[in-house]
């Protein structure tokens, strides 16, 4: 069982993801494995720094689509589906959607181009669910300043707003076509309540 998690920056997917991790586990038998893109693989973490080092600059749009569908390939071999068929329920934070959202809708590749090729890097593989946490663009952003001392400065840091507009506009979309799978969250309320959300989710998904 394969569940994904997404967001635009400073939807506070890491923090809602760390205090979901013993309420998922309560709720099913088999165990369950977070991981996050890149995840534990090792080549995964050197192609993420690579695209992230905001020395770089001169990195093209289709360069860095390609780089993560890259890391995205390493981390299922590695990680997603060893842990599948151990049996495990594996949670994802972030997976294909984040390419179509940042690469198609930020970067203006466009979601046939980046889907085509995650099709490729995945061998067509999806989650059964994914919890999308939206919150406005504006928003977002100020959360990500408000934390900034406790984060890591990376090359999306120098995006402006509309570049962020253009990703939250691009998942709106993705969970209105696709909406069996994929299940918006608000995120912009306080956590406990984005939590709980997210458990009712889970909890109607699971059977549990
Ligand atoms: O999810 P996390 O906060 O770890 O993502 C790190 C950075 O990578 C963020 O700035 C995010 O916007 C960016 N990113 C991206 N394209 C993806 C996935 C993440 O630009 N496909
Ligand atoms: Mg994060």
């Amino acid at each position: 069982r394969f569940i994904t998690f997404e967001g635009p920056d400073g939807a506070g997917k890491t923090s809602v993801l760390n205090a979901l991790m013993p309420v998922i586990q309560a709720h099913v038998e088999t165990p369950v494995k977070l991981t996050r893109e890149p995840g534990g693989a090792e080549i995964s973490e050197k192609i993420r720094t690579l695209i992230l080092d905001p020395a770089n600059t001169a990195m093209d749009a289709k360069t860095e689509a390609l780089l993560y569908a890259a890391s995205r390939r390493q981390h299922l071999v590695e990680v997603i589906r060893p842990a599948l068929a151990k049996g495990a329920l594996v949670i994802c934070d972030r997976f294909v959607d984040s390419s179509v959202a940042y690469q198609g809708g930020g970067r203006e590749i466009g979601a046939e181009a980046v889907l085509a090729m995650n099709q490729f890097a995945t061998d067509g593989m999806s989650p059964e669910l994914t919890i999308y946490l939206d919150i406005p663009s504006a928003e977002g952003l100020a959360r990500i300043k408000a934390h900034r001392a406790s984060r890591q400065y990376d090359r999306l840091d120098q995006e402006q707003l509309a570049f962020h507009e253009r990703v939250r506009a691009t998942y709106l979309a993705l969970a209105q076509a696709q909406p069996q799978r994929i299940k918006t969250v608000d995120a912009s309320q306080p956590l406990e309540d984005v939590i709980k959300a997210c458990e009712a989710v889970l909890k109607a998904h699971l059977g549990a």
